[in-house]
């Protein structure tokens, strides 16, 4: 260990209770995605107490601060803002937010690091530059709140970082490092850190939109089209398929009724399905995703209504990544105690995150973290150790972002030089405009 090694772990040692302060209040204060606007202003007044100067309202609510010579290789430490609707968790607010993915852990995370790495003698030694950049909107948004942020902000992707990368506010960034709360070895491991990053699944949102007839529901059904019917069955057909989903592909389809009718003695005239189409690959999602437009179309004949499909981009999938050896590094310097371990290999994450879209175009260095228990995205999901829950993490971002950095950021420059991103950054932007593309009136 470097004594500018030792000078960060000092430096987060030497604010441990601020920084679990911070936690617990963060912790209890969940939002929204793109509307983090309370998080967004506390990660940007911490920044600007360490004198940074901070871009604020990216993307509606990302925060980002660059530490460094403001050079290349330019490496992004990323913390998501957002909380997730979870009414029945006990740290749940009014609204029913709650942060029962843990990502109020990664600000904390990112705070630390920041907090180190702006220390003048740390900073000094960077030869790259380290963009603390907080992002919002992880967690898939329900269409309404899709469409209400689209009218609000020009939003057009769900995903945060899918959102960034379309608006170019990423362009310059050549590496992310990402965390987050234990995710596919949850429950299997009690290691403390796990470094790398699993295979997810990426996925497209669909809804579809039946349309019938309506007509009195007991006089003169004879009259009428009934959408819920063609959408019944659309879903019946749904299940049908299902055995030719490949076990390979990790296929997920996952369907909610959102508007089953308009009143109960109404032949339903309007039924709205929303749903993901996940899979592991690019090919796989778009193969799996016309089988389903064919179930709702057979169907919506069947009946006859019609069906009108909306694909909404998603998530692009996650490679399995192994982790560096400069991870490896980084998290032995934090002692003997602390339990690390690896992602176990060839093992599929059948959940989705937007960090797939970081990797479509850069290099992605992650890490979890334990120091909770429960299932994500559950009631019962809970912190029962703050230390390696906040500061752990800290720690290890500093120090691998350090690592990255120093000695004329070589391992950065040796990661991005070996990575083949599937898309430019450009490439990325015109695939999802043409594959996605925006409603007439946010052209
Ligand atoms: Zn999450």
């Amino acid at each position: 260990m470097d004594s500018i090694e030792q000078k960060i772990l000092q430096i987060i040692d030497a604010h441990r209770d601020a920084l679990q302060a911070m936690a617990d209040d963060l912790f209890h204060h969940a939002e929204q995605g793109y509307h983090e606007y309370r998080t967004a202003s506390i990660v940007s007044d911490y920044l600007k107490k360490l004198g940074l100067s901070v871009q604020e309202g990216l993307a509606a609510t990302g925060v980002r601060a660059d530490i460094g010579n403001g050079q290349g290789p330019r490496i992004a430490l990323i913390g998501e803002l957002d909380g997730l609707a979870c009414p029945d968790h006990p740290a749940a607010t009014a609204d029913g937010f709650a942060h029962a993915c843990g990502h109020y852990a990664q600000i904390v995370c990112m705070l630390g690091a920041a907090l180190a790495l702006s220390d003048p003698e740390v900073a000094a030694h960077l030869d790259g530059t380290a963009a603390i950049f907080a992002v919002p909107a992880e967690e898939y948004l329900d269409a309404s709140v899709r469409e209400e942020v689209r009218r609000s902000h020009g939003i057009l992707s769900s995903g945060g970082k899918c959102e960034l990368l379309r608006r170019g506010l990423m362009d310059d960034i050549d590496l992310a490092v990402t965390t987050h709360s234990h995710m596919a070895g949850r429950g299997s491991t009690d290691a403390d850190l796990m470094l790398g990053c699993s295979a997810c699944t990426g996925f497209i949102g669909k809804t579809i939109y039946m349309h019938g007839r309506a007509a009195h529901a007991a006089a003169a059904p004879h009259l009428g089209a009934n959408a819920l019917n063609a959408a019944c069955l659309g879903m019946s057909a749904l299940g049908m398929i299902r055995e030719t989903f490949e076990e390979k592909d990790c296929v997920r389809v996952h369907p909610y009724i959102r508007k089953g009718g308009d009143a109960i003695n109404i032949v339903p005239s309007e039924v709205v399905v929303d749903m993901m189409v996940r899979a592991r690959t690019q090919e796989a999602i778009e193969k799996v995703s016309e089988k389903v437009d064919n179930c709702f179309r057979g169907a919506a004949m069947a009946i006859g209504c019609e069906a009108e499909i909306v694909n909404s981009q998603g998530y692009m999938p996650c490679p399995e990544r192994l982790p560096e050896a400069v991870l490896q590094e980084a998290a032995a310097l934090l002692g003997p105690d602390v339990r690390v371990c690896s992602i176990p290999a060839g093992v599929c994450n059948t959940a989705s995150t937007d960090v797939g879209d970081l990797f479509a175009v850069m290099p992605v260095l992650n890490f979890t973290f334990g120091g909770s228990c429960g299932a994500l995205h559950s009631r019962d999901y809970a912190v029962t150790d703050p230390e390696t829950a906040h500061i752990l993490p800290a720690k290890l971002m500093a120090l691998l972002a350090y690592r990255l950095l120093k000695d004329g950021a070589a391992r950065a420059r040796d990661i991005t030089a070996s990575y083949a991103a599937p898309f430019t950054k450009e490439g990325y932007r015109k695939y999802i405009q043409e594959t996605f593309p925006a409603p007439e009136d946010a052209r």
